[in-house]
């Protein structure tokens, strides 16, 4: 048996041996570039943002109602106010209140010198000029303090932070329009295999179209990365070669996918023994189980395998939080919740599975998951059914309608 043989036989590794093998060898990508806000999403803070201001900037109403003094309400009865103007949003009041006095405000007025509580409109009676007011409030009623969301020179978002519509609209709130973020990272991705043939081209005996280059486009588009497609690979050595070669030159990170299985072809083992240091691995995970990990010059290189679901099984379970981790993002991990089945749940105990799910609430609101059915590893539509991975831990069997499964909806929530 040969080196490369032999190390693929022999290394078999739980998917979270694999990533931690992996963060081992990676670091966030240095290089950082600026960003107006609306080219920024999506994208991972490179520094804290401190608050150059404080919000609120001024203390303002958070009812439609009466500014005034607390030392002005009643200690039993009534009181009678005279309410002296008008506080609107963007027309403050510019008086000071006397005793006995109070001004009409609005949401998210200013609240006038001299006043420190809001009565609610429907809490007064008016007349005219008079407004009548009972002695059930207290000081600071409704009133929302200045920096009370934000404090000037705190930290509004830290370093790390991938900036999602609120962010968006926080760092507009503090009149900041432009952000340090990651630069993106440079991913080339190409297929590899002679049955492939790229849209456009006829099939002939045999020939499929390769679909892995674009679900991994979609993929990759989502984290923000800049991709390098660079096609379709004919098996010969020497275009692997070179196409190694050239994709290791341009990009941080060469995704591929298939020719990593064991039975495929030697050569691709022995160009990336000679091109880098990589790793065969088999991951104990379905679907889903050759990986190759490695580096080729100074790009990360992830060799992913080629059947259509456990190229994107691999991607959201072992790739996506390695490539946030690159872009510097802090929370890497996909959101995972339990829900009960609604299906029985075909399983062999001795990897962990990753089938696909439909999360949907039933007519009586309850959160269940369903099977999308067949979970081949070249069932791509089962991938376009389903909403979520259902994770079956590795040593579980079969699983009844009714247990609780934990899954991961493939759109998280970071
Ligand atoms: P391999 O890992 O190269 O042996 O490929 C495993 C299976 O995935 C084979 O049935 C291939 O035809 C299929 N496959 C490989 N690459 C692609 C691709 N880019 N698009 C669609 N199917 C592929
Ligand atoms: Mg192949």
């Amino acid at each position: 048996m040969s080196d490369t043989a032999d190390k693929q036989q022999s290394v078999f590794l739980t998917v979270d041996d694999a990533l931690q093998r992996i963060r081992d060898n990676l670091q966030p990508v240095s290089g950082f570039e600026k960003r107006n806000l609306r080219d920024a999403l999506g994208s991972i803070l490179a520094e804290d943002v401190l608050s150059p201001i404080n919000v609120p900037g001024h203390r303002n109403s958070a009812m439609d109602g009466y500014a005034l003094n607390s030392s002005d309400l009643p200690g039993e009865g009534t009181a009678s106010l005279k309410v002296v103007g008008n506080s609107f949003a963007g027309h403050p009041f510019d008086g000071e209140l006397a005793k006995g006095e109070a001004v009409r405000i609005m949401t998210g007025a200013v609240v006038p010198e001299g006043a420190d509580m809001i009565v609610m409109q429907e809490e007064a009676t008016r007349s005219d000029d008079v407004i009548e007011i009972d002695g059930n409030h207290k000081a600071g009623d409704h009133v929302r303090g200045i920096g009370e969301d934000l404090a000037e020179g705190g930290v509004v978002l830290s370093r790390g932070k991938r900036l999602n519509p609120a962010e968006l609209g926080l760092l507009a709130s503090l009149g900041i329009a432009e952000v340090k973020v990651s630069r993106k990272l440079r991913v080339a991705t190409f297929s590899t295999g002679d049955e492939l043939r790229s849209i456009g081209e006829p099939l002939g005996d045999g020939q499929i179209y390769d679909s892995n280059r674009y679900s991994l486009f979609g993929l990759l588009s989502r984290l923000g990365a800049e991709i390098i497609d660079m096609g379709v690979i004919r098996d010969q050595r020497k275009a692997v070669e070179e196409a190694f070669r050239e994709a290791a030159a341009i990009a941080d990170v060469v995704i591929t996918s298939g020719g990593v299985s064991v039975g495929d072809a030697d050569y691709v083992k022995e160009t990336l023994d000679a091109l880098g240091k990589v790793d065969f691995w088999k991951i104990a995970m379905k679907p889903g189980k050759p990986l190759a990990f490695g580096n080729i010059d100074n790009a990360v290189f992830f060799g992913l395998p080629g059947n259509p679901v456990s190229v994107m099984a691999t991607f959201y379970q072992i790739v996506q939080p390695c490539l946030r981790y690159m872009s510097g993002q802090s929370d890497s991990e996909s959101l995972r919740i339990h829900v009960v089945t609604a299906d029985k749940l075909k399983k062999r105990p001795g990897r962990i599975d990753f089938q696909r799910g439909i999360l949907r609430r039933e007519d009586d609101g309850r959160m269940v998951v369903h099977t999308t059915g067949n979970q081949g590893s070249h069932i791509l539509s089962s991938m376009s059914q389903a909403n979520c991975f259902i994770i079956l831990p590795a040593d579980w069997g079969n699983v009844e309608p009714g247990t609780l499964v934990e899954v991961e909806p493939f759109d998280g929530i970071i």
